[in-house]
């Protein structure tokens, strides 16, 4: 796609209120495509789903302190703006809603949005307060902006099925949408954190794909959903993981455990994970239907 004019710059609540007026005014819906950054062909496809959808379409790219604990990576996490924006002049962004610092969370903030149901268990067991974070941020960014559609990845499988209850919940006017994982060729999930990985450990991190489906293959073999996720968990930690966190067959829309010899819930399972590779922590997940349709 040739590139497109630069998007809108807007730091001050205020602007972005004007602009989306304005745009509501005309009748245009409004796409909104929550970021932290660091765009790659991820975030990419979010906001080609998003144009898709909507007649305008706002990047929001702030960097959520408080889906971070104290030990992880908020400091360093990759902060990456003007290159942010030229990768979007290749696609169609209107504006980008970068708040300016204290907006998000001036002095004397003390309301938080506490998520349950799909948020309890798995990423929570590891990172207590991560979805109070990222469902206050998410909800604080559709008050700001007003979309119609909110595009989320299924990469961050748990984090959308929790956006999906709170939009739900609190009778939010707009929809979800939620778009499959892009790879690179290796298999490898495209997040912002592979930054991190020398090419020598990304190819160790490709192997977490081909264990998740290698385990999906075990579940619809019939194998016991347990002994799958131990024999996987023993693999990962074979092929060079330094640790896993998770490696989980769950029903697909609560994320919770499988009723017990429950054949026909398998195949609408999905498969959730969270491994580190040295100091770097990767999630993935794929449902247990084969992918390639066989
Ligand atoms: P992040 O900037 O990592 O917070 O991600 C912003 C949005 O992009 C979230 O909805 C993610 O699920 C989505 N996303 C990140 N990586 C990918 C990917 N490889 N494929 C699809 N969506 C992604």
């Amino acid at each position: 796609m040739p590139d497109t004019p630069a998007p809108i710059v807007i730091r001050e609540l205020d602007a972005l209120r004007a602009e989306v007026g304005r745009w509501r005014a005309n009748g245009e819906r409004i796409g909104l495509v929550p970021t932290m950054g660091a765009l790659h062909p991820g975030h990419i496809a979010l906001i080609t789903a998003a144009a898709a959808e909507t007649d305008r379409v706002i990047v929001s790219i702030f960097v959520n302190p408080t889906q971070f604990a104290p030990n992880e990576d908020f400091e360093t996490y990759p902060r990456t703006f003007d290159a942010d924006i030229a990768a979007l002049r290749t696609v169609k962004c209107d504006a980008v809603w970068a708040p300016r610092p204290g907006l998000m969370y001036p002095d004397g903030f003390a309301t938080t949005v506490q998520p349950g149901g799909p948020a309890e268990g798995l990423e929570s067991d590891f990172r207590p307060e991560f979805f109070a974070g990222v469902a206050t941020v998410c909800t604080k960014l559709f008050i700001q902006c007003a979309p119609d559609t909110a595009v989320f990845g299924e990469k961050d499988y748990q984090q959308l099925a929790v956006i999906r209850t709170l939009v739900r919940d609190l009778n939010l006017p707009m929809t979800i949408l939620g778009v499959p994982t892009v790879r690179e060729t290796s298999g490898l999930a495209m997040s912002s954190r592979n930054a991190y990985l020398s090419d020598e450990r990304r190819a160790v991190a490709a192997e977490l794909y081909v264990v998740l489906k290698e385990l999906a293959g075990d579940v619809r073999a019939g194998k016991a959903i347990a002994a799958a996720e131990r024999g996987a968990k023993a693999r990962l930690l074979e092929r060079g993981f330094s640790s896993v966190d998770y490696v989980a067959v769950r029903h697909h829309l609560t994320l919770a455990p499988l009723p017990a010899n429950e054949q026909a819930a398998r195949l609408n399972a999905r498969i959730l994970a969270a491994v580190w590779l040295d100091n770097t922590r990767l999630i993935d997940n794929i449902p247990v239907a084969n992918l390639d349709g066989h």
